[in-house]
């Protein structure tokens, strides 16, 4: 069949459909061929016509929507500013514990929230910190923070948005914490704010650490500080032989003074120490009193940590905080057989010659200190301790009577319960029970005596030390 495309007889078919129409469209128009019909189509057609008036309403819409969002954008970037920190810098921890201590000091001081910044976060994340300490007890901490999402506060008359997002698809390198970000929002006038609220995040964070000392322990490839900081041990509060402990502080101490005497010959600025001994001699309290001393840090690595790898020891080694030391306990744990295997067949797969190589690491103007520990000096590899890897070497043993009556009269003297002279008598004999003992080959350590001292008055622990020697 042959189809008919004559414009008229078309229009002679679509015909009757118009005239029920009630818009008969443009009587002066000449209606002639295909225009005629399309205009008499178009026309003529209600569908069309309110398809076409929604048309016209959608796109208007979308231009003032386009026109809206790019309104409020200029506005933004005009009226607004806004600041990002990542939780790569440092002051992302110190902006999440001011705003934490800001909403605690707000809910504590109801009665002058006006002066006070005023925090409106109902999503809350908890940050818990768990210190495992040696002899096996542990505490836990929570500390509550903003948590992902918006929050708003004033801080100094001015109103502004925290925004916390958390990037979920991608982690940061090795540490596997994944990335974060805080946006803070506020009118582009209070644009001076953010420095002075940084400020006070930093100074927040600092007075918790001042006259503290801060242990950080690896967090992947990262240090993190671990628990609350301490409060510092006085380094006479670790007794050690005469001497001993005065011979340490003296030699990094002239080692911090030599800092350019080592850039002018290029030879790496690092020192290390190894103190071994029997357990409980010391060692540990020793370096952290004299951390603390000196106002460093203390960076606690564990080589036997599962997921340690080379790589990542060479990079934490190298990238410790300022101010701070590495201190490595029983290294020889790690590495008595040169490949360590704890327990249930897990092979630590830091190498021997791994560390080694971080030990000596590249060479760079960087300080660097390393603190050794060990309980058997003997099982040390030597390749270990040689000089640039263990510049100085020290015995901090179990308790001589020297060390043993020292203790004994820090612990009762000066106090009230006992003449001085009687806690001196009392100090002698222990001086003599200890030098007769190690005559018989038994030796005590001191932090047995100190949990002797700290049980029992100064008469019965005369009377019972006899029973803490044991044979080494
Ligand atoms: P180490 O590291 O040698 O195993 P620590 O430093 O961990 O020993 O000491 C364990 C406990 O014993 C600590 O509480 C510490 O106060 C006490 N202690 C050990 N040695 C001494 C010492 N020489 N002077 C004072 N206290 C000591």
């Amino acid at each position: 069949m042959a189809s008919n495309t004559n414009p008229e007889v078309l229009l002679e078919k679509v015909a009757p459909i118009s005239s029920s129409s009630p818009h008969i469209a443009l009587p002066n128009v000449e209606q002639t061929g295909a225009t005629s019909f399309l205009g008499g189509f178009l026309e003529n057609n209600p569908y069309f016509q309110a398809g076409f008036g929604l048309m016209s309403l959608g796109v208007g819409l979308t231009v003032l929507r386009q026109g809206l969002v790019l309104g409020t954008t200029t506005l933004r970037r005009r009226m607004l500013v806004t600041l990002e920190i990542n939780n790569k810098d440092r002051s992302y921890e110190w902006f999440l514990a001011w705003m934490a201590y800001q909403t605690n000091a707000t809910a504590s001081a109801k009665t002058s929230l006006r002066s006070a910044p005023w925090i409106r976060s109902h999503q809350l994340s908890v940050e818990t910190m768990i210190e495992q300490r040696k002899n096996g007890s542990s505490s836990a901490l929570f500390k509550l923070v903003a948590g992902p999402g918006t929050h708003y506060f004033k801080y100094r008359g001015a109103w502004m948005q925290v925004k916390r997002e958390r990037e979920t698809r991608s982690m940061q390198l090795m540490s596997g914490v994944p990335w974060e970000t805080v946006t803070l929002t506020t009118l582009s006038r209070d644009r001076e704010l953010f420095p002075q609220l940084l400020s006070e995040a930093r100074d927040l964070a600092m007075r918790g650490h001042e006259g503290k000392l801060v242990i950080h322990t690896a967090w992947g490839i990262e240090w993190k500080p671990f628990g609350q900081p301490r409060i510092k041990r006085p380094l006479q509060s670790v007794v050690l032989e005469p001497g001993v402990g005065e011979k340490i502080e003296r030699d990094i101490k002239s080692f911090l003074d030599r800092r350019q005497w080592y850039a002018d010959r290029g030879i790496p600025y690092r020192r290390g120490y190894l103190l071994h001994g029997p357990p409980g001699s010391g060692k540990t309290s020793f370096i952290q009193a004299l951390a603390g001393s000196l106002s460093y840090d203390i960076c606690l690595l564990n080589l036997s940590e599962r997921g340690l790898a080379d790589d990542k020891l060479n990079h934490l080694l190298s990238n410790a905080p300022e101010r701070s030391f590495v201190l490595i306990e029983d290294v020889d744990a790690a590495f008595n057989k040169r490949v360590q295997t704890s327990e249930d067949g897990y092979q630590s797969s830091v190498t021997f010659s791994g560390f080694l190589n971080a030990l000596d690491g590249v060479a760079s103007g960087e300080e660097r200190i390393i603190f050794m520990t060990t309980n058997h000096v003997e099982k040390l590899d030597p390749a270990l301790i040689r000089p640039g890897r263990v510049d100085m070497a020290e015995l901090i043993d179990d308790s001589s009577s020297m060390q043993a009556k020292t203790l004994f009269t820090r612990f009762y003297g000066g106090g009230e319960e006992l003449p001085e002279q009687e806690v001196q008598s009392l100090a002698d004999t222990l001086e003599k029970i200890v030098e007769e003992e190690k005559n018989a080959g038994r030796r005590v350590s001191m932090a047995a005596l100190q949990g002797l001292f700290i049980r029992h008055n100064a008469k019965e622990a005369i009377a019972g030390c006899r029973d803490l020697f044991v044979d080494r």
